[in-house]
């Protein structure tokens, strides 16, 4: 069995609608997908209808932020209605509109000719984003390719035009998830620099309820796997695969890196979703 549990679609900022990327997990044999955008559950409705042969798992990952440092928390399972949860959801979305505004006014300040109408109409039903920004960017001319944009000179993190967001505390995050019936699995924990977590606060979220670890992840090495394995071992954590797929701004890499079948079996039996 082959379960990818990390993907993007155009709901936040992949490249294929939710129904192409259920046609593309097919093609690439999968079994089970997860629909994880960031900060949505707008694509499952679209993912669901067109799932075919594939199971699709609704999942999110939430924007979290633990000492000044960005956290992803991959959520599965969960009721998206339930109201406290809905609510943390409804008010990440509209700070990602007041952000990307504020964004836009900056770099108008730096000389940038894009208006907030261009970004919103790239960006069209999808959660607005950076990304949809750098686009902008690039048809204006101020940068030859969407990639320029995330330098220090522009809007990457702490850049010039960098303005930072509302984030989740992960620990309150993952109890809003399981009080909705769902299950956390902490993303890409050892991805880069700018996500690297130590082991003491993957331990304090393993005390808060966390149910995974995503240690099969193409951004991280075979050394920092075999590390994350063993603390998964030691805090009873499931260890989790996903490509984080993002369509063609990640080549097209759904199936790349999956979840073990016990483990995403173990998973799931975890959740009480409603009964609806
Ligand atoms: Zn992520
Ligand atoms: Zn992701």
């Amino acid at each position: 069995m082959r379960a990818d549990l990390h993907v993007h679609s155009t709901a936040s900022d992949g490249t294929d609608p939710p129904a192409e990327v259920m046609r593309r997990a097919a093609r690439a044999g999968l079994d089970v997908v997860a629909l994880t955008d960031h900060d949505t559950v707008a694509g499952h409705a679209e993912a669901r209808a067109a799932a075919g042969p594939v199971t699709l798992l609704p999942g999110i990952e939430l924007s979290c932020r633990l000492d000044g440092r960005s956290v992803h928390l991959l959520a599965y399972l969960f009721d998206p209605d339930q109201p406290k949860l809905a609510a943390e959801l409804a008010r990440i979305r509209d700070d990602r509109v007041l952000r990307a505004r504020a964004m836009v006014d900056k770099l108008a300040g730096l000389g940038v000719d894009i208006s907030w109408e261009q970004v919103a109409s790239i960006a069209g039903q999808a959660v607005v984003g950076r990304p949809h920004i750098a686009r902008a960017m690039a048809a204006s001319g101020a940068i030859a390719s969407p990639r320029e944009a995330f330098t220090r000179d522009w809007i990457a993190d702490g850049g010039r035009a960098y303005v930072d967001r509302y984030a989740l505390d992960p620990a309150r995050a993952i109890g809003l998830v399981r009080e909705a019936g769902g299950v956390a699995v902490l993303a890409h924990p050892r991805a880069g620099r700018d996500t690297w977590m130590p082991a003491g606060q993957i331990g304090g979220l393993a005390a808060a309820g966390l149910a995974g670890l995503e240690v099969f992840h193409p951004d991280q090495s075979e050394a920092e796997r075999a590390r994350l394995l063993a603390l998964a071992h030691d805090l009873g954590l499931l260890a989790t695969g996903g490509s984080d797929d993002h369509g063609s701004l990640t080549d097209y890499r759904l199936g790349c890196e999956t979840t073990p079948q016990d483990a995403y079996q173990t998973l799931i039996s975890r959740a009480s979703p409603p009964a609806s």
